[in-house]
C-alpha cells in the first residue's frame, strides 16, 4: 500500500486531503483510481487507511476507514548531536540516523570543527539537511519527519542534554568495554536520550571535561577509531536495537 505525509490540517474527521506535491503523483504517476487503498501518515505517530474517494488536478481526497499508531518509532525520543562534519558527510549521517530512529539531529560546533558555517549559507544547508531528512523518513516509514535544527554551540548542546534521561557522549579514550555496554545495554524505560559524536578532530578535552560536568557518560566503540559518520550509525544501532520491541499482535523472532 502507496504511504504518503501529510499535515494534521490535511486530515479531517472523516477523510483525509493530500498535499498539493502529492496530487500529481497519485494522479499521474501512480494513476490510482477511487476505490484504491492508501496508508497516510500524519507526521505526528498516527497512521490512517484510507480508501481514495476523489481525485481531480486540484485535489486528491480519501475517506479514512481506520487509523492506527505508527510501528515505526521507538519508544524514547533520540537526539542526535553532531560535531559539524567536513564536506557532505552531514547528509550521510542525517540519512541514516532517520532510518536508524533519531528523533532529532543537532549540528553542533566545537573547537575542532574544519567546516565553517555562515549565517546566509547556514539556512540554506539547514534546509536542504531537512529535506533530507524528510526524504529519508518516508523511505524508512517513519511515524515523524525529525528535525534538523539550526547549528547549536557546544555549550547550549551540553546544557540542553542534561536534562535527557541518558546523555553518552562516544569518546575513543573511554575506559571499559563492559562499562560501556552496560550503559548502552540499559536504554529501555528511558524516554528522552542524548548522543554526541565528535568531528574528525574529535573533542577537546576541555569539551570532554565540560560534558563530564554536565552528567554526560562517555561510551567507548571498540578499540579502533571510527571515521565520524561511522561512530554515530554505530551507537545510534546498538540503542536501537535495545530499544525496539516487537510489533503489537507480532511473533517472537
Ligand atoms: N580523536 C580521534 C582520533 O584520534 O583520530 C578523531 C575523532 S573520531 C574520527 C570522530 C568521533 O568519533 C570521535 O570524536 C568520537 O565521538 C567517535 N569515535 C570514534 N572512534 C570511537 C571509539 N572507538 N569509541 C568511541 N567513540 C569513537
Amino acid at each position: 500500500m502507496f504511504r504518503f505525509y501529510v499535515s494534521s490540517e490535511n486530515i479531517h474527521e472523516n477523510f483525509v486531503e493530500l498535499e498539493k506535491e502529492d496530487i500529481n503523483h497519485v494522479k499521474n504517476v501512480l494513476r490510482m483510481k477511487a476505490g484504491e487503498h492508501i496508508l497516510v501518515c500524519d507526521m505526528q505517530g498516527v497512521d490512517y487507511e484510507c480508501i481514495l474517494s476523489e481525485i481531480t488536478d486540484a485535489c486528491v481526497r480519501a475517506d479514512i476507514k481506520c487509523s492506527m499508531k505508527n510501528e515505526a518509532e521507538l519508544q524514547a525520543d533520540i537526539t542526535l548531536y553532531q560535531g559539524l562534519p567536513k564536506k557532505d558527510k552531514m547528509e550521510l549521517i542525517i540519512q541514516k540516523a532517520v532510518e536508524l530512529g533519531a528523533t532529532r539531529i543537532v549540528p553542533v560546533m566545537t573547537r575542532y570543527c574544519v567546516t565553517k558555517l555562515d549565517s546566509k549559507k547556514e539556512e540554506k544547508v539547514i534546509s536542504r539537511w531537512n529535506t533530507i531528512a524528510r526524504s529519508a523518513a518516508k523511505q524508512s516509514q517513519r511515524g515523524i519527519i525529525p528535525q534538523v535544527t539550526p547549528v547549536m554551540k557546544f555549550a547550549d548542546a551540553v546544557k540542553e542534554a542534561s536534562k535527557c534521561d541518558l546523555a553518552v557522549v562516544a569518546y575513543e579514550k573511554a575506559k571499559g568495554m563492559e562499562y560501556s555496554k552496560k550503559i548502552l545495554g540499559d536504554v529501555k524505560g528511558k524516554k528522552n536520550i542524548a548522543v554526541f559524536i565528535g568531528p574528525e578532530g574529535g573533542f577537546s578535552e576541555e569539551e570532554i571535561n565540560a560534558a563530564f560536568e554536565s552528567g554526560v557518560t562517555a561510551v567507548s566503540l571498540g578499540h579502533r577509531i571510527l571515521r565520524t559518520e561511522t561512530a554515530g550509525l554505530t551507537i545510534l544501532s546498538i540503542i536501537m536495537f535495545g530499544l525496539e520491541e516487537d510489533k503489537e499482535g507480532g511473533q517472537e523472532a
